[in-house]
């Protein structure tokens, strides 16, 4: 059976352009790159050449990148080292309903130590306005958390113009941009942020890398202890294989931006159209598509398409699709056998109910029209069975 993987938001495969340029850097340059004599020097070059292809890449400048273990280190090394660094002058943290679990629990361990989070208001499909986050950023205000595109519904916020509100109040600007890099032009210099996260595998790279771009002047207190790597802010030997591996991945992403956004955008908005035409009582999670190349100012991913079928539970979709070989999954997190609605979809206003009937499909570099038309032709009949199953669904029907 073909199998479809259509769970690029949750991870990629590795490149093999990325896995050629890592396999060196676990054989002929191991050497730590702290060490003084020759192998520890070739590992350095790696690393440090790496470095300035990521501070290239991102407008920034190579002192102001931090590599670390991920996006879920980098979100937690921003938010809470900021936080702490600024802990005596300002106490009131700012983020969205709708972020990433990194950043949500970061905040809730701040909240514990003292700070007082508040969150932004988003609008039915995600969007933070200046008006919304002016009403919660004041004087007090250390660091206002914003993730540029949503993982679940793919939402782009205008981050631009959401900095300058933190910056009139004196507050620094952070933000998520692990699901923004490689779909949508990602500039530390336009967007204007203090701060921001990547992660190498959303972007075809390995696992368990990442960095954080802290601007140069902002103090970030280390999570950790330890060595004086990365300038003191994450001490610990680097992993030379995989930050040369997420430089690499940095590079062929930014290359294929512009195509990619394109033809992604082509297929997820046909299959979107599909879904809402060949399925009654479907509905479109997070901004509509629009039209041809990246906007100047995007709304939205366009590999991310969510999807809320009424009436069917998402669970049983995802096993009824697994079965056809087809790899998606719900926005909805499953702890200890209970299945909770997805917290982004709650805060759009979406039911409890309507939210455990949902599908995250999230295409990727892979996904070719063949794909979408055959997920196009099972779904629907999916659909139908499942809901034939649900008595409450009939019954709403009749
Ligand atoms: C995946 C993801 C993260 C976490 O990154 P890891 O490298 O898996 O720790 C953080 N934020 C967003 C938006 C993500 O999609």
């Amino acid at each position: 059976m073909k199998q479809i993987y259509l769970d690029n938001n949750a991870t990629t495969q590795v490149a093999s352009d990325v896995l050629e340029a890592m396999i060196p850097y676990f054989s002929d340059y191991f050497g730590n790159a702290s060490s003084v004599h020759a192998f520890g020097r070739d590992a350095k070059v790696g690393l440090e050449n790496a470095r300035e292809t990521c501070a290239e890449i991102l407008d920034a400048e190579p002192s102001e990148i931090v590599f670390c273990s991920g996006g879920t280190e980098a979100d937690n090394l921003c938010l809470k080292g900021a936080a702490h660094a600024l802990k005596a002058k300002r106490n009131r943290i700012v983020i969205s309903p709708t972020e990433h679990s990194a950043i949500l629990q970061s905040a809730e361990q701040l909240e514990r130590e003292g700070f007082e989070v508040r969150f932004v208001e988003v609008s039915p499909i995600g969007i933070v306005t200046t008006e919304a986050l002016a009403k919660v950023v004041n004087e007090n205000t250390a660091v206002v958390s914003i993730m540029q595109a949503n993982n679940e519904i793919g939402t782009v916020q205008n981050i631009a113009e959401l900095v300058e509100v933190a910056h009139d109040k004196g507050a620094l600007f952070h933000t998520d941009a692990v699901q923004a890099f490689g779909k949508i032009p990602v500039s530390v210099e336009s967007l204007g942020v203090d701060m921001l996260s990547l992660s190498a595998h959303k972007i075809y790279g390995p696992k368990g890398t990442g960095l954080a771009f802290v601007r140069s002047g902002v103090k970030i207190e280390s999570l950790v202890q330890g060595g004086s790597h990365e300038k003191s802010r994450r001490p610990g030997t680097e992993n030379v294989p995989g930050i040369i591996g997420l430089a690499k991945a940095m590079e062929s992403s930014v290359a294929l931006v512009q195509s990619e956004y394109t033809r992604l955008n082509e297929l997820s908005s046909t299959f979107a159209k599909n879904m809402l035409e060949r399925i009654a009582d479907v509905t479109l999670n997070g901004p509509e598509f629009t039209e041809g190349a990246i906007p100047s100012l995007p709304i939205r991913t366009p590999q991310t398409v969510n999807l809320s079928f009424a009436g069917a539970e998402g669970e049983a979709i995802i096993l009824s699709l697994d079965l056809e070989g087809i790899a998606v999954s719900s926005g909805s997190a499953c702890s200890s056998g209970a299945v909770d609605p997805s917290a982004v979809l709650l805060a759009i206003g979406q039911t409890p109910e309507l939210a455990k009937s949902s599908i995250r499909f999230s295409l990727g570099r892979h996904t070719t029209a063949d794909d979408i038309n055959h997920v196009s032709e099972v779904l629907p009949k999916i659909i139908e069975r499942l809901r034939s199953m649900s008595p409450a669904y009939a019954k709403a029907r009749r």
